[in-house]
């Protein structure tokens, strides 16, 4: 595994086409381009890294990941009435499907999905309580109580943000929220702002990997059925309108986030992340995808087939 990552990470490194790092949110814009990690964490914790998979990267929606798994433990399938479960096949800012399907959004890895996540288990309390809560929760699955989050990414975002409360604005008009719509958005931006290594997001994967369980651990996160359908949902909704992409060339569920992170799980074989910040037209990380590819068709790790 070793010897596969060092040459993943020597060939997608020296390709001349590193895409284009996110400028929308200025902080993002900041980052150099010309990195490049890997990490596959086996079932029992064993780790494989290459490149920069040391490096802290801003996790962005790979967080949606984590608030959703936490969403179906504070309240079970009842979350399903107020997100839905089917790709967009939009952008992940569109507006445009929540004004025919009455302010509900196709599914939670989109930001409008993932606002309304974040309404549903604030549950009366204050943003910073939620921030707190949302930010043990990754520690746990991770298993790493040094995970923080980029407070000057978080304000960027929150500066510029005018797109994500355009969306929540808009749903709440239709009566669904039940928190303050800046309550909302500060925790959502706080959550999307969690900076993680590969190595720490490889692991926070791992009981996708294990039906539920971190077997490195030993930690039961959530139920069979659940690992089951949050990895579902990675497959169909977790690059946008590129998911049927990612689907078609590297075969895994994955979510992906505009900070250049994937994380991608090989159900009873091993978790995956990678990160290059220059991303692709649709937002994807642009050699992290390339890199996923060469990975899977390496191991033969693709859900559908060697
Ligand atoms: N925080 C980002 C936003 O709301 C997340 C987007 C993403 O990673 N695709 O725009």
């Amino acid at each position: 595994m070793q010897a596969i990552l060092d040459d993943i990470t020597a060939k997608v490194t020296a390709m001349p086409d590193k895409g284009k790092v996110a400028t929308y949110i200025p902080q993002l814009a900041c980052v150099d381009p010309d990195q490049f990690g890997i990490c596959v964490a086996l079932p029992d914790g064993t780790v494989f890294s290459a490149g920069d998979a040391h490096t802290l990267f801003s996790i962005q929606s790979i967080s949606k990941v984590f608030t959703t798994t936490m969403a179906l433990g504070k309240l079970g399938d009842a979350i399903w009435k107020r997100v839905g479960r089917e790709p967009s096949g939009d952008p992940f800012n569109s507006v445009v499907q929540l004004e025919m399907e009455n302010g509900k959004p196709r599914n939670p890895f989109i930001n409008a999905g993932a606002i309304t996540v974040v309404d549903a288990i604030m549950m009366g309390h204050l943003p910073k309580e939620t921030i707190a809560e949302i930010l043990e929760f990754v520690r746990f699955i991770a298993d790493d109580n040094t995970i923080a989050i980029d407070e000057k990414v978080a304000q960027s975002e929150l500066l510029t943000g005018d797109r994500n409360a355009s969306l929540a604005h808009f749903m709440a008009s239709y009566g669904h929220f039940k928190n303050p719509v800046d309550y909302v958005l500060g925790a959502y931006f706080h959550h999307c702002s969690i900076a993680m290594t590969c190595e720490q997001l490889a692991k926070a994967a791992l009981f996708l990997v294990s039906d539920g369980v971190n077997l490195s651990t030993g930690a039961r996160v959530v139920s069979e059925q659940r690992a089951r359908r949050i990895n579902s949902l990675m497959m169909m909704c977790g690059h946008y309108d590129g998911s049927g992409e990612f689907a078609f060339r590297v075969g895994l569920p994955g979510k992906s986030g505009v900070g250049g992170g994937i994380m991608a799980v090989a159900p009873g074989k091993a978790s995956i992340s990678v990160w290059s910040p220059g991303l692709d037209r649709v937002g994807n990380s642009h050699l992290g995808t390339i890199a996923l590819e060469m990975l899977t068709q390496r191991t033969g790790w693709s859900v559908f087939g060697h």
